[in-house]
């Protein structure tokens, strides 16, 4: 951390600013210019708000060097996370298609669905057992039974599944069903919910809350890992912005952003950023082209009926002519799909 004195401090201030830096542990250098004094605090800033120095008489104004998360930080793995969940790799040289309906809402429609991910080569079917719905009065989910039908069906295609889970009594539950254990964008900061997924074994796929910054994502993770789960995949899902042609604008930077910042892998869902099928294409394309190592999509077998999120839901036929189209860019961005050979040229 680095502290800057407002031109011609007193003596009695910067010696209180370089008391309260020992006091919290940090060995302070101070450095005298011509009319500022700075002074460069090394320590753990684990645990300190920098605004307790922002506030003392005579700072100007605090840095701080150091990012708050240890493990999700890149410094601790230069090189990048390879994670192995079931028998996928993420965050490698492999891109993961993740894609299925936004809800699973029943044994018949859950089984087409997994038909349609597995024919377009993906290999994690994707839907909630558990739905955070804005409005208490829709389709919450199906609860067990819906992930009793999503398992089957996913075992049936060799799929992995990834399934939200919505509170600490479900983690349980969830993580008997789940290969992967979805945090809502409303839970990434249920901060008992990242300390008890934590605790499992499983992936957990965080998504970005709707006003998050990358760094408070980013603490999310380190919650999850903190309790010695490394298996963290980060998604981006659209934020809040003031525009109206967009459900949530899609933040493509965040990908470069944390690739800086963490080495954990990154996904986009360009589902719930678009809102209908018709830009869902275009955004999933882009996260690609952006550096993903992934993608999650809801397609639904008749989105027509789907009881949630249908008007995003891409129709079977078009989402295989996507999933063309994105090996071509993931070829061309050094990457390639599990499987790839498979599904190149099918119709
Ligand atoms: C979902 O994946 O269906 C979902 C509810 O996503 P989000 O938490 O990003 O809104
Ligand atoms: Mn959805």
């Amino acid at each position: 951390m680095v502290i800057v004195m407002v031109e011609y401090a007193s003596e009695a201030h910067i010696q209180q600013a370089t008391q309260k830096l020992e006091d919290k542990g940090f060995s302070v250098s101070r450095i005298v210019g011509v009319n500022q004094s700075i002074l460069g605090a090394v320590g753990d800033k684990r645990g300190i708000d920098p605004r307790e120095f922002e506030i003392l008489d005579g700072v100007e104004r605090v840095h701080v060097i150091t990012v708050p998360y240890k493990l999700a930080s890149r410094e601790v793995k230069p090189q990048g996370s390879v994670l192995r969940v079931g028998n996928l790799d993420l965050g490698g040289q492999e891109a993961v298609l993740m894609a299925g309906p936004c809800a699973v809402e029943g044994e018949k429609e859950i089984f087409e669905a997994a038909g349609i991910v597995a024919r377009a080569g993906a290999k994690v079917l994707r839907g909630g057992a558990f739905k955070p719905r804005t409005s208490p009065y829709s389709f919450q989910g199906l609860g067990e039974a819906g992930l009793k039908y999503m398992r089957a069906a996913a075992d049936e295609h060799h799929l992995l599944v990834a399934t939200e889970v919505m509170s600490v009594s479900q983690v349980e539950l969830v993580a008997q069903y789940a290969d992967i254990l979805q945090i809502g964008a409303r839970n990434m900061q249920n901060y008992n919910l990242l300390r008890e997924v934590g605790k499992t074994r499983r992936g957990v796929l965080l998504k970005r809350g709707l006003a998050a910054t990358i760094d408070e994502w980013l603490m999310s993770a380190e919650y999850v890992m903190s309790e010695g789960n490394e298996k963290v995949i980060l998604c981006e899902r659209g934020i809040r912005s003031f525009g109206n042609h967009f459900r949530f604008l899609l933040d493509v930077s965040a990908v470069p952003a944390v690739r800086e910042r963490s080495h954990l892998p990154v996904i986009i869902d360009p589902s719930h950023a678009a809102g209908v099928r018709a830009k869902v294409p275009a955004l999933a394309r882009a996260g690609l082209a952006v550096g993903a190592d992934g993608l999650m999509i809801e397609i639904h077998p008749h989105p027509d009926i789907a009881v949630s999120d249908g008007p995003q839901a891409l129709l079977p036929d078009q989402f295989l002519v996507l999933v063309e189209e994105l090996h071509r860019i993931a070829r061309a961005m050094g990457k390639r799909f599990a499987d790839e050979g498979s599904t190149v040229g099918m119709n």
